[in-house]
């Protein structure tokens, strides 16, 4: 079966977003290269706006809103959220970001110098869930979900497309697997353009709802735990739409990493590449070196996002967690 998103419509988001997003910056990691006698290229996606990929979905999705939609919402105050008030701002397009009063004052701030307006409700995310979707039913906002929306993930597929442009020869990529948004929209645009690339996906072994959802061949509810990874944590919804599938599809294979796993992922990136990534960000590092992933000739790592608390970045450097 075709899948629902087109290249086209990875190479329209491209265009359309384009005045909006830093474009991939993709290096050569001497370091990696020479000790796995491959090429290792790393490709810096914590330099986009915001810190992480997540703009190109945000941003697709917002310049493409029905007309008559009153704004925006979301309930992440996390890389979506960011990239949500940050895209809603540079629009002109109203966003109230919903969030519990558990969530920390530096989030909030965070939240609020991006320009985004935003609503405490309740005591957790679904309370905070509750007062979005009553913004869409009563108030004409439109909800941008985080990962499984087909503008979303062309966004996000637009990382595929700049990855093969400047590597043609790539024969292999590394990339996080959270709600699979990331990961779907760039094996869509690297597999309908050179099918035989491998995707490999890579999650925290504490929570990693999409693959055990793989497993079970539907999507499944996963315990939620804390880990060094936390911009990868959360579930793919039970009634996921797009993502489920397309990972079922287009990813060759998946792994997953312990913490201590993903800590030598962050201080290999601090170390030997001198880059500050958060946990998340670090996975495909913390593969490699784990030796959970055989690198091919010519192989991308994908870091991801950078938004990590730098007191926790100087303990994981330093070994005191
Ligand atoms: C959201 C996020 C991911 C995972 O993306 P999904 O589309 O949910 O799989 C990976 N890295 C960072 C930094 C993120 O913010």
């Amino acid at each position: 079966m075709a899948p629902a998103i087109t290249l086209d419509d990875i190479k329209a988001a491209r265009e359309r977003i384009a005045a909006h997003i830093v474009p991939l910056r993709i290096t050569p990691s001497p370091s990696l290269s020479s000790r796995f006698g491959k090429d290792i290229l790393l490709a810096h996606e914590y330099l986009q706006t915001t810190g992480a990929f997540k703009l190109r979905g945000a941003m697709n999705s917002i310049l493409q809103l029905e007309p008559g939609t009153t704004g925006v919402t979301a309930v992440s105050t996390g890389n979506h959220g960011r990239a949500l008030a940050y895209a809603a701002k540079k629009a002109g397009v109203p966003c109230i970001i919903c969030m519990s009063k558990l969530v920390p004052q530096n989030k909030l701030d965070g939240i609020r110098a991006l320009g985004a307006e935003t609503r405490i409700i309740g005591n957790s995310q679904d309370e905070a869930e509750v007062e979005a979707r009553r913004l869409v039913a009563e108030e004409g906002y439109t909800m941008v979900p985080p990962f499984d929306h087909a503008h979303v993930i062309a966004g996000q597929g637009t990382l595929g497309l700049e990855m093969l442009e400047q590597v043609p020869d790539l024969d292999t990529v590394l990339v996080q697997l959270s709600g699979g948004g990331l990961i779907a929209g760039i094996a869509l645009a690297l597999k309908l353009q050179k099918p035989d690339v491998r995707v490999i996906g890579i999650s925290m072994a504490r929570g990693a709802a999409m693959i055990e959802s793989l497993a079970a061949g539907h999507p499944i509810e996963v315990e939620e735990m804390p880990t060094l990874a936390d911009s990868l944590g959360g579930g793919i919804g039970l009634d996921n739409r797009y993502t489920f599938e397309l990972v079922r599809d287009y990813v060759d294979a998946t792994v997953t990493l312990s913490e201590e796993e993903i800590a030598a992922g962050i201080r290999q990136a601090y170390f030997e590449e001198q880059v500050i990534v958060e946990g998340g960000g670090a996975v495909g590092l913390g593969a490699l070196l784990a030796g959970k992933v055989e690198p091919g000739e010519k192989t991308i790592v994908l870091l991801s996002g950078r938004n990590i608390d730098m007191e926790k970045h100087r303990q994981i450097i330093n070994q005191e967690v």
